[in-house]
């Protein structure tokens, strides 16, 4: 029997390459396939040149009256040119890299083109030759890449949906989709990967965005459920004395905020019901040492506490402040993470199993299937958006009665918290330890380099320590590294041997990293060039100004994020963003972030504005990753569809009925699946 998980390669056409080629664009079955969405439509019916505006893509008909002339320039690139008649009038045509082309083309014929209609110079700018057959209005353009082709998609979809039309069954309950006038699924499918027309596309799309909101939003409603019911075991019955000498002998004196949440969560342990607890405090407002007093709690009932972190190099950073917070304590730690030698791992997990470990530290490695918790009572996961749900639930069930508390530093809106944490209770740290000095943020156009670089050096002479930060520029990490390389480069050429100058970036082997941040700390070198690698949690006392190279390809956000590592000693310490932004959104952008030190403020400014479709800042800040909705610019049905799973799910015998029984085994299948 066909069902929607058939791996693709039950499709004629689909042999081995085919499949890995497409396991990369993250369709592995017949449910990705069918719906993995054009990114957009190309017009392809006929258009009037007399009214069509400059710069419009637009799609002519007319005969070729130039022989059509190709010329190379460089090693790749091309220009095929000809001239076109088009109702009388004479238009110049290039095509650019499809030398190709010029097989199709011939003196007197007519042809069909595809492209951008340029008003000024008379000129089309060609994307596509369109066959004579052409039977499609709306052509759907899919994300490719070189090993999958346009066409492969198309051709695929079409036959996918053929073959599986009749199983493409309704999800969203009757009642709702009559309530928002939604499609079914088949024809949500089926019209937008063949639209009859573009307002057909919009309609399936709406439905489509209602579907994943939903979907999501019940994933978190039954989540939640599952968590609420008493449950006597997973009290955490601590010694409070225990507490107070912990925080009596810290070096610092808690904040006044940091004693609030912690009361906060003390409470939540000691109640029998599982803690799902949101701990919210920027960068720098010491939510470490708050973990740190969860653990011991736990520690001190005889239970063991596990924190995850997203980089190794935080899981080992936290592994030592750990080790030194919790001298003269009970409790013993073990770092786990990927690049944890095969040997060391066989020693430890037997005593993590045991309970002789019984406070791990690490990184995904944590919730792999090898590792076995003795009785593991809280789930600490640091950076918690670095994650998706699965893995916070993967590491929370490695447990029974596990309590969880996530940290987080990037603040988002209210209105999105609600949704996307809808699960937790939130707690947050609204101060920062006395004494900080605010960071010093200026705004600078690359024209001005010179002068920061002229800066930068006086902070090293004075002893500090400096961040060089390169955004990721393109999709592709070999790009972002030559980028980050050149920067390398220059910094040598400019500071050494006076100073030394590292590198680190995302292709490097987590050892290699390791090892790069190690030698920073320890001062070895004093100019650290890095791509985001750095980004989370990193502490570094020393160094005390941040440059950061096209500030504008950063959310505002993350600039917040990275720019928190620096400001953790006690000199003043600096940030300077360099960036020309194209227009007047950007300025405000980089202005918002020079003239802000406040995390909630420049999230909610990150939501105004960012630019139509970029969702980079969004993701940063721990958005799940939609396929088809955007939490922002759909906020409303985001709203809806929440409001509409909460009220199913209200009642407990929810799954019983009948217009819900697809949607029930839908996510039940889904639970067991996925580990986004
Ligand atoms: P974050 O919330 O960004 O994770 P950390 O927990 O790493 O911040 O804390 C940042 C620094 O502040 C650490 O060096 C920590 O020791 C220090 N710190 C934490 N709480 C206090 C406090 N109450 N007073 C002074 N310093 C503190
Ligand atoms: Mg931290």
């Amino acid at each position: 029997m066909s069902s929607l998980t058939d791996s693709v390669a039950v499709l004629k056409g689909v042999g081995e390459k085919r499949l890995t080629a497409l396991n990369k664009l993250g369709i592995h079955t017949i449910n990705d396939l069918l719906t993995y969405f054009p990114r957009r439509y190309d017009d392809l019916s006929l258009k009037d040149l007399g009214t069509a505006v400059d710069g419009q893509k637009v799609t002519v008909k007319g005969q070729v009256i130039t022989t059509p002339t190709l010329n190379f320039f460089g090693r790749k690139k091309s220009r095929l040119s000809f001239r076109l008649k088009i109702d009388g009038n004479i238009y110049n045509v290039t095509f650019f890299n499809q030398p190709w082309l010029k097989k199709q083309l011939e003196l007197e014929a007519e042809v069909i083109i595809f492209g951008t209609f340029n008003l000024n110079h008379n000129q089309i700018q060609g994307m596509k030759i369109l066959n004579g057959d052409k039977s499609d209005t709306y052509d759907s353009i899919y994300p490719s890449n070189k090993e999958v082709k346009q066409n492969t998609i198309k051709q695929l979809i079409q036959l996918a949906f053929k073959q599986y039309e009749n199983i493409l069954v309704d999800i969203i309950p009757t009642s709702l989709r009559q309530k928002y006038r939604l499609e079914s699924f088949h024809d949500t499918i089926k019209n937008i990967h063949f639209p009859s027309s573009p307002i057909a596309a919009k309609r399936a799309f709406r439905t489509a965005k209602f579907m994943e909101f939903f979907l999501f939003a019940m994933k978190i409603q039954l989540l939640k459920a599952t968590h609420r019911q008493p449950d006597p075991k997973s009290k955490i019955i601590y010694d409070p004395k225990l507490i107070k000498s912990f925080t009596q002998q810290l070096p610092f004196a808690l904040t006044q905020s940091q004693q609030k949440v912690m009361n906060e969560i003390l409470t939540d342990l000691k109640n029998p019901i599982e803690m799902n607890r949101l701990l919210q405090g920027d960068v720098g407002s010491g939510k470490t040492v708050v973990a740190a007093i969860a653990i011991l709690a736990a520690i001190s009932s005889g239970r063991q506490a596990a924190i995850m972190a997203p980089t190794e190099i935080l899981a080992e950073q936290h592994s030592n402040s750990f080790a030194k917070m919790f001298a003269g304590f009970d409790v013993n730690i073990a770092l786990l993470t990927g690049a944890t030698s095969a040997l060391a791992r066989r020693a430890m997990l037997p005593s993590i199993q045991s309970g002789e470990v019984n406070l791990i530290v690490g990184t995904h490695a944590l919730f792999q299937d090898q590792v076995d918790y003795h009785n593991l009572g809280l789930a600490v996961i640091d950076e918690q958006h670095r994650f998706g749900v699965n893995q916070r639930q993967a590491l929370r069930q490695k447990g029974t009665s596990t309590n969880m508390l996530a940290m987080t530093a990037t603040p988002i809106p209210r209105t999105l918290a609600i949704t996307m944490y809808g699960d937790m209770d939130v707690s947050v740290i609204d101060e920062l330890p006395k004494g900080r000095k605010p960071i010093k943020t200026t705004w600078i156009t690359s024209a001005k380099t010179e002068s920061a670089l002229r800066f930068v050096k006086k902070q090293l002479e004075s002893g500090s320590q400096i961040y060089v930060v390169t955004p990721l520029i393109e999709e592709s990490e070999a790009v972002d590294m030559k980028n980050a390389l050149a920067i390398f480069e220059r910094f040598k050429a400019i500071f050494e041997p006076q100073f030394t100058v590292g590198l680190l970036h995302g292709r490097m082997s987590n050892q290699e990293k390791d090892e790069a941040m190690t030698d920073f700390k320890e001062n070895k070198f004093q100019v650290l060039v890095a791509t985001t690698v750095i980004e989370v949690g990193v502490d570094v006392a020393n160094a005390n100004t941040m440059l950061i190279f096209d500030a504008d390809h950063f959310g505002l956000a993350q600039l917040h994020q990275l720019r928190g590592r620096v400001g953790r000693g006690e000199k003043q310490s600096y940030c300077i963003l360099i960036a020309d932004p194209r227009n007047e959104i950007g300025k405000k952008r980089m202005k918002a972030v020079a003239s802000s030190t406040d995390g909630f403020f420049l999230s909610q400014k990150d939501l105004e504005l960012r630019g139509q479709g970029d969702i980079t800042g969004l993701k940063q800040s721990g958005m799940p990753d939609f396929k088809v909705a955007d939490p922002v610019g759909d906020l409303n049905i985001l709203t809806v569809a929440n409001q509409e799973a909460q009220s199913i799910t209200v009642n407990s015998d929810w799954q019983k009925k009948p217009e819900n029984v697809q949607l029930a085994k839908y996510l039940k299948y889904t639970q067991t699946i996925t580990t986004d």
